[in-house]
């Protein structure tokens, strides 16, 4: 199977050797841990192995497999048709500097990685994707894509930035060219029928996620952070109905924990809400630094966390159309930095951290991500308004920043009014 897929072997359990270890230490060794992790245990400990056997043979039955990279790209369409949708990961730093080899330095880490993955050909899951599809949410990502068409098909959505009338339009178009050239390229007519049955797959994964963040509003909390950043990661491409499944059956033992004063850490640990660019497996860094200093991450206002579920798809579209026009209209309902203007992140963090009773903001910044960048200074000014400490992490996925933030982020914790 590696071979047909192309893979270069010997890089990849390069990449690969260290994982166990960090694992181990970041993850299984933690306290107390919920019973319910052991299936998500499970699915990194074969990250590699069952899920991309059954990616492979969905493609021997004639499915497709679809990767992306960013919230906006509607899975339902792709499972209407047949499909299977992948967000694939690229949070590491090892494939970075092959991505540099195409890439300028001065780019988001995220995107390098990303086109790293797929020339350094350690991922299977960027080796057994039909295709990918991109957006033009940020410049960086944009331009990429047309590099990465070299080394496979990009469909590229191109994402406005706006919201007025125009934009609306314009997405619309670009959900209706998507589903065309998904059956073009499944030769499967999407029908009202399989697009209302997808749409509701896709909900029922967003509600789970919803439910397990609602068990995080307890104190103590029930499950750690970490644990959580890892279920939203594996979200993007885990088999939707088995991991709904599975986040629910974590959920009814959350509930039951709540319900005996059962946490994770002790009960008055500081609560931290964390927000900015998405953290793609495996960039876990920020988290262990935060939880390994003695606070819980109760929270993430990112795309692997409350803007990947929070806006769902209405049901009630009875025709093809009225389908197609609700799924443009949740990503309009996203607050992406790539919006001007996007003052409803700064509403959703307000309420988040009152939801969610956290101490205190983290804001995570990816290096050379220039919307969450800029628009720092807003959310940092109505936090500060409304009286919750804030601080600004700008970081990478490599280790040579772990101590320096270590440094920052125990001072801020220190002077949180606990
Ligand atoms: S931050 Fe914006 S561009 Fe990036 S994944 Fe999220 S929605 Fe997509
Ligand atoms: S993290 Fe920022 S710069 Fe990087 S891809 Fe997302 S929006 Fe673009």
């Amino acid at each position: 199977m590696w071979k047909d897929l192309g893979m270069d072997l010997e890089k990849h359990d390069e990449f690969l050797a260290p994982v166990p270890e960090v694992y181990g230490k970041l993850f299984m060794a933690q306290e107390n841990r919920p019973k319910g992790m052991g299936y998500f245990d499970f699915v990194v400990g074969d990250i590699h192995g069952i899920r991309v056997k059954e990616l492979v043979d969905h493609k021997a039955n004639g499915g497709k497999v679809v990767a992306s990279f960013c919230v906006f790209v509607p899975d339902e369409i792709i499972t209407a048709a047949g499909g299977v949708s992948i967000g694939l990961c690229a949070g590491a730093q090892f494939p970075v500097p092959t991505g540099e080899q195409v890439l300028p330095r001065n780019l988001c880490p995220l995107i390098k990685s990303s086109v790293g993955f797929k020339l350094d050909r350690i991922c299977p899951y960027f080796q057994v994707a039909d295709f990918v599809v991109g957006e033009t949410t940020c410049d960086g990502k944009k331009k990429a894509w047309e590099i990465l068409d070299e080394f496979i098909p990009t469909h590229v959505m191109e994402l406005p930035q706006r919201r007025a009338e125009a934009d609306k339009a314009l997405w619309m178009e670009e959900i209706r060219r998507f589903k065309e050239k998904m059956e073009k390229e499944s030769g499967v007519a999407i029908t009202a029928q399989k697009l209302a049955a997808s749409i509701k797959i896709a909900n029922e994964k967003r509600a789970a996620l919803q439910r397990l963040y609602n068990c995080r509003k307890a104190d103590p909390a029930p499950i750690s952070g970490k644990d959580v950043l890892l279920i939203s990661e594996l979200a993007f491409f885990d088999d939707p109905k088995r991991f709904t499944q599975q986040v629910n059956a974590l959920c009814d033992e959350l509930e039951t924990r709540i319900v005996r004063g059962e946490g994770i850490a002790e009960k008055g640990a500081p609560r931290i809400l964390i927000t900015g660019s998405p953290m793609p497996i495996p960039s876990w860094k920020l988290h262990a630094i935060i939880e390994g200093s003695g606070a819980v991450v109760v929270c993430e206002e990112t795309c692997t966390g409350t803007r990947y579920f929070e806006t769902t798809v209405r049901e009630d579209g009875a025709t093809l159309d009225e389908q197609l026009a609700a799924i443009s209209e949740r990503a309009l309902n996203i607050n992406c930095a790539c919006y001007t203007p996007n003052n409803g992140r700064i509403e959703d963090i307000l309420r988040l951290v009152k939801e969610y009773n956290a101490d205190g903001v983290v804001y995570y910044n990816l290096a050379f991500c220039q919307p969450y960048s800029i628009e720092y200074r807003k959310v940092e000014k109505a936090l500060q308004e409304a009286g919750i400490p804030v601080i600004k992490i700008e970081s990478d996925f490599s280790e040579e920043d772990t101590g320096q933030l270590q440094t920052r982020i125990e001072a801020f914790l220190e002077m949180l009014d606990k």
